[in-house]
C-alpha cells in the first residue's frame, strides 16, 4: 500500500486514508502516496508484462495490495491515429484516444472499478449516485460485480440507454424532474436515512484516481512522454483533473523522458459551459450555470464542486477552457466518424468544435501533437440523432440508378 494519507484539495488538511472518507470543508480530496518507495518499488520498463487493464499501474493506486480489484477489464484504450481527419483540419499528428472501448461503453468504468473496490475494501454495501448518464450505468455494472446494492438517480431526460444499462445491473434506478445537481441533493439528504455511500463525481476520493490512469496511460503508450496538446469533453471535470494529478506524480517519479507537459483544452457546450465563463473571468470559482441544456448528456453540469482544481490544473498548463457550439455536435458526430470510422460521443464532438477554432485563432499550430479523447461511444446517445433514410419497397421495381 503506497497511499498514505488524503489531502484537502482546498486546504491541504492531512486526513486519515484508511477509512472511508468524503470532503472537506465541502470540497473534494487528493490521495497522497509515498513516491519515494513507488519509485523504488517499480520502474515503468516493469509495467509491459503486466495486466492489460488500468490495474497494472497498481502502486499508483489507492486499493491495498492485500485487496482484490472490482474489475471488468478496463482500460488500455487504443490512441488511434486521424490521419485522414487530420489533413481535412491541417494538422499532421492527430490522435484520438477511444475510452468508447471500456467496459460500459465510456471512460467512468475506470473512476467507479476504483472507487467501487475502494468501497468494497472498506466493508460498504450500499451506494448511491446523482448521474448525467453514464456514471450511473458504470456504478451499476460495478456495484453488480462487487454485489452490492446501488441506487441511481438521474434526469428524466437522461439518454435512454442509461436508464436501461443501470435497470438492466439490478440497481434501482429513479428519474427526477431535474438536473445533476438536484439529483446530488437527494442523495445527500438520504445519506443518514438509508446509510448508502454519495459515490458522486469527486465527494468520494478514488473515483478521480481511476480516471488518473488515462494520464498514465498516455504517457507509457508514447513511450514516456506526453503529448503537445489534451482536448477533453468537461462536466464534473474528475478526467482532465485525474490526468493532470498523472503527470504531476509521473514528474516527481522521474518517469517521463521530457519534462514538457501538454496543454490542457476543456471543453463545453454553449448549452453549458460554466468553467468557460470562470476562465474567461479570470475566476478560480465558476458560478452555477443557469437553464444548461445539452445534449452532450455527460457535460450537464451547471455547477462543479472540483471547479478550481479544474480552473488550477487549466492554467498550470497553459491551456484553455472554450466552449463548442451545440449545434455543431451533430455534424461533428458524423464528420468524425464518417473520416476515420470513430463514433464519437456528442461530447467529444464538442471537443472538434473546440479543436477547430484554436486551429483558427492560431493558438494550436499544425505540427501540434494533439490527443481529443472520445469518452464515450456515440452508440450510448440514440437520442442525439434524428434520422430520415431513405426507404425500399421490396413489392416494387428497385431504381439502382438511383443509388449512384
Ligand atoms: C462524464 C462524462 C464526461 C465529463 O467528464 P468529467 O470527468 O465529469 O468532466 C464527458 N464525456 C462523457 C461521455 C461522460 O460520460
Amino acid at each position: 500500500m503506497f497511499a498514505t494519507h488524503l489531502e484537502s484539495a482546498i486546504d491541504e488538511a492531512r486526513l486519515e486514508a484508511g477509512r472511508p472518507q468524503t470532503m472537506h470543508g465541502g470540497r473534494p480530496l487528493w490521495v497522497r502516496y509515498d513516491l519515494g518507495a513507488v519509485q523504488r518499488a517499480v520502474r515503468p520498463g516493469d509495467l509491459a508484462t503486466r495486466v492489460n487493464s488500468m490495474w497494472r499501474y497498481r502502486e499508483l493506486l489507492p486499493l491495498p495490495a492485500s485487496a482484490e480489484p472490482v474489475t471488468l477489464g478496463e482500460g488500455m484504450s487504443p490512441i488511434l491515429p486521424c490521419p485522414r481527419l487530420g489533413k481535412e483540419l491541417g494538422l499532421s499528428r492527430l490522435f484520438i484516444k477511444d475510452e468508447g472501448q471500456l467496459p460500459t461503453g465510456s471512460f467512468k468504468s475506470r473512476g467507479m472499478a476504483a472507487a467501487v473496490s475502494m468501497a468494497r475494501h472498506f466493508g460498504i454495501k450500499r451506494l448511491a449516485v446523482p448521474t448525467a448518464g453514464n456514471a450511473g450505468g458504470a456504478l451499476a455494472a460495478y456495484g453488480a460485480r462487487a454485489g452490492m446494492e446501488v441506487f441511481v438517480f438521474m434526469p428524466d431526460d437522461t439518454p435512454i440507454i442509461n436508464q436501461i444499462e443501470a435497470y438492466l445491473c439490478g440497481a434501482k434506478v429513479y428519474l427526477v424532474n431535474g438536473l445533476i445537481n438536484d439529483c446530488g441533493k437527494i442523495v445527500r439528504e438520504g445519506i443518514d436515512k438509508l446509510g448508502w455511500f454519495d459515490m458522486s463525481t469527486l465527494k468520494e476520493p478514488y473515483r478521480l484516481e481511476g480516471k488518473k490512469t488515462m494520464g498514465l496511460e498516455i504517457a507509457e503508450q508514447l513511450g514516456w512522454r506526453l503529448p503537445g496538446v489534451i482536448l477533453y469533453p468537461t462536466g464534473g471535470g474528475t478526467g482532465l483533473i485525474g490526468m493532470w494529478k498523472a503527470f504531476d506524480e509521473l514528474t516527481k517519479l522521474g518517469w517521463l523522458t521530457s519534462s514538457k507537459l501538454p496543454k490542457l483544452v476543456s471543453c463545453q457546450s454553449d448549452g453549458c459551459a460554466p468553467i468557460v465563463r470562470a476562465f474567461e473571468k479570470g475566476e478560480r470559482f465558476a458560478e452555477l450555470f443557469a437553464n444548461a441544456k445539452t445534449v452532450a448528456s455527460g457535460l450537464r453540469v451547471p455547477a462543479a464542486v472540483g471547479d478550481f482544481m479544474m480552473l488550477d490544473a487549466i492554467r498550470a498548463s497553459q491551456g484553455w477552457a472554450v466552449a463548442g457550439r451545440e449545434d455543431s455536435i451533430v455534424p461533428w458526430m458524423r464528420r468524425v466518424a464518417s473520416a476515420e470510422g470513430i463514433a464519437i460521443c456528442p461530447e467529444t464532438a464538442v471537443c472538434f468544435d473546440v479543436l477547430e477554432r484554436l486551429i483558427r485563432e492560431g493558438k494550436i499550430g499544425r505540427d501540434d501533437e494533439i490527443i481529443v479523447f472520445n469518452t464515450g461511444a456515440a452508440q450510448k446517445y440514440p437520442e442525439a440523432v434524428t434520422l430520415e433514410l431513405p426507404r425500399i419497397d421490396k413489392n416494387k421495381p428497385i431504381d439502382y440508378a438511383a443509388f449512384a
